[in-house]
């Protein structure tokens, strides 16, 4: 509405008020969707190149919203962010994504989404650690993922924090790489173990040059940092084609798999019974 001059204020105030009012119903409507437990997490995952193998999932969140169905996180995790109730949702889905993991192979890592609050969050780190021993997960499988809007606020906070998970054995991936305002010093400075690149380039990468080459640049960039590279957004055989011929580690996508209910991943995963 901002832009429209041609608007009376009248009209402008009253859709701002519009728009505070529909966001305190969102933030009412999410407390409530904690208490009763209408979250879910979806399991997307993630194959290896060099085998063909899955091996990992990242989690994905879900609300099973009483009147207006499966909603998916676009919709509601920058409300979430906005009202601080982001800590005690990013802690129920990391708990909830450890709890399910015990049903996963041993070998496969598991990538959780974090937000920047999150991550200045002072329950974040005893959260991870309690999840991971109560559910018996070695810590060197839990990947988390954060995106470059993490890194612009209070950096030596950030650094510090993100060195802490690391020492508990943790990795950190850089999500969606190259869509923010990254600056390439970002990565001598913070200790990514994964860049996943975003699924804008990868959508590209059959019919425009430039995303091919920047995606190559991208791998070129992550192998000389030592880190692993993941592309996210997979939907094409030619696009896995690209990416495996140019080294990419890991592919994600819905040509592998739509993120899902761990349950409805049993024809690919062999998933031990729910404890
Ligand atoms: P993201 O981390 O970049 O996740 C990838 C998104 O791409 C997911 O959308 C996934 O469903 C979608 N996707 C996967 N494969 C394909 C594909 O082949 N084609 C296309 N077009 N899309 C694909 P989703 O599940 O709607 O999640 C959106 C964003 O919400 C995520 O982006 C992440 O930033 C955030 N998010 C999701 N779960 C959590 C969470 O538990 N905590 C936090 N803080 N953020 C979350
Ligand atoms: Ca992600
Ligand atoms: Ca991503
Ligand atoms: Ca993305």
């Amino acid at each position: 509405a901002k832009e429209s001059g041609k608007r009376t204020w009248c009209v402008f105030s009253s859709e701002l008020a519009d728009r505070a009012e529909a966001r305190r119903s969102v933030e009412m409507d999410l407390h409530r969707a904690v208490e009763n437990s209408e979250l879910q997490l979806y399991f997307q995952p993630q194959v290896s190149t060099k085998t063909g193998e899955i091996v990992g999932c990242e989690t994905l969140i879900r609300w099973n919203h009483p009147t207006r169905g499966l909603i998916g996180p676009g919709s509601f995790i920058q409300h979430a962010e906005d009202s601080g109730i982001i800590t005690r949702l990013g802690n129920w889905a990391l708990r909830e994504a450890l709890s399910q993991a015990r049903r996963l192979p041993k070998h496969m890592h598991i990538a959780v989404n974090i937000s920047p609050l999150q991550i200045h969050s002072a329950s974040l780190v005893s959260t991870i650690i309690n999840a991971l021993a109560t559910n018996g997960i070695d810590p060197g499988r839990l990947e988390l993922e954060i995106t470059e809007s993490v890194l612009m606020t209070d950096t030596e906070f950030t650094l510090d924090r993100l060195n802490q998970l690391k020492q508990i054995g943790l990795k950190i991936s850089l999500d969606d790489f190259g869509t923010g305002f990254s600056s390439l010093s970002y990565l001598r400075r913070f200790p990514f173990d994964r860049l996943k690149i975003d699924k804008s380039f990868v959508e590209d990468i059959d019919h425009d040059e430039d995303s091919r080459a920047i995606t190559k640049a991208t791998l070129t960039l992550a192998k000389a940092l030592n880190m692993k590279c993941t592309a996210e957004g997979v939907e094409t055989e030619c696009q896995k084609q690209f990416l495996t011929d140019i080294g990419c580690d890991e592919l994600q996508g819905y040509l592998i798999s739509r993120p899902q209910p761990l349950e409805k991943l049993k024809h690919l995963i062999n998933l031990a019974p729910e404890p």
